[in-house]
């Protein structure tokens, strides 16, 4: 009798808008008592958009927004996009680049116009002018990226995305079903927690790095939780697989869809509490 309420299980499932990998993935579900929630592409659109450019003194914001323009073209970073997309909206043609390096949770480098130049959170220390414009950049809610050249931060672009529409209903759809919701990204602090206000999230972990979210999944797990997680990149396939539950967003990359047990195939977050109330239902119709 087992497995046939459980491929029922799975047959409401896909006409939610739920893939799940095998019938056994819901046995998961049912102690679940805390849910991850990746910010960015998550609980955020994840398009984000350029906001403003500040350049310190000496260098043109023209410059620096066209420099960090052509490094972040071969990115495929949501922050990434917006630079690139929108120095080209604003500038034209970028300027080609070339040795292009990915440092995850951090930014790129690459050698434009026989200048080095780095974009993202890559500098220990910045000079007291580019310190305060990413004070101004955070406190309005913004994600603050860092643009400099030979050795030195110059400035700094603002992006921010908005919070999905959905996204605070299905926080509140998951506390009625008893799960601790939980805001994990790898962005600054004020962001996330402008964001988990937003949605109504209390415990907010940010400005963790890719591979640390993994350790953060196990550490609240070794802390006697049931882990669930909801994300949507590359930098959340380790902690898909290693949660109790792990929940790819359809929308977001192969990576995160390969190594979630569920797959929520429009991204839309109220579906995370669909696929739990399903589970535990049809958990307790087998019982
Ligand atoms: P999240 O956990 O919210 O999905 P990530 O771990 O991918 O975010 O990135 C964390 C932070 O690293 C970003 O908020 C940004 O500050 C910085 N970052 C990552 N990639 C880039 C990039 N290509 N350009 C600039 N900044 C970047
Ligand atoms: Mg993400």
């Amino acid at each position: 009798a087992t497995p046939t309420a459980l491929l029922v299980g799975t047959g409401r499932g896909a006409q939610l808008g739920i893939l799940i990998k095998g019938p056994e993935v819901l046995e998961s579900t049912r102690r679940v008592d805390t849910v991850v929630l990746d910010k960015t592409g998550t609980v955020t659109t994840g398009r984000m958009t350029l906001h403003e450019v500040y350049a310190a003194d000496g260098t043109a914001e023209e410059e620096l927004l066209r420099l960090a323009g052509a490094v972040e073209h071969a990115s495929e970073h949501p922050v990434a996009r917006a630079v690139a997309g929108g120095a080209e909206e604003r500038l034209g043609t970028l300027p080609g680049a070339e040795g292009f390096e990915n440092v995850p949770g951090r930014g790129v480098r690459a050698r434009v116009a026989g200048r080095e130049v780095a974009v993202g959170r890559l500098y220990d220390t910045l000079p007291p002018a580019v310190s305060r414009a990413v004070d101004e950049a955070e406190r309005r809610g913004r994600t603050a990226v860092v643009v400099g050249w030979d050795g030195e931060a110059r400035g700094v672009v603002a992006v921010a995305d908005a919070v999905k529409e959905t996204s605070a209903e299905a926080v509140t759809e998951l506390r009625r079903l008893g799960l601790t919701p939980v805001l994990l990204t790898g962005d600054n602090r004020r962001v996330a927690e402008s964001v988990a206000a937003a949605v109504g999230i209390d415990e907010v972990i940010a400005e963790v790095l890719p591979e640390e979210k993994v350790a953060v999944v196990e550490r609240l797990r070794s802390e006697g939780r049931t882990v669930a997680m909801v994300g949507d990149g590359v930098n959340d396939a380790a902690a898909l697989a290693v949660a109790d539950l792990g929940l790819a967003m359809g929308t977001g990359t192969d990576a995160a869809i390969e190594a979630g047990d569920l797959t929520l195939v429009r991204g839309d977050l109220r579906v995370a509490a669909d696929a739990i109330r399903l589970s535990r239902r049809t958990l307790s119709t087998i019982k």
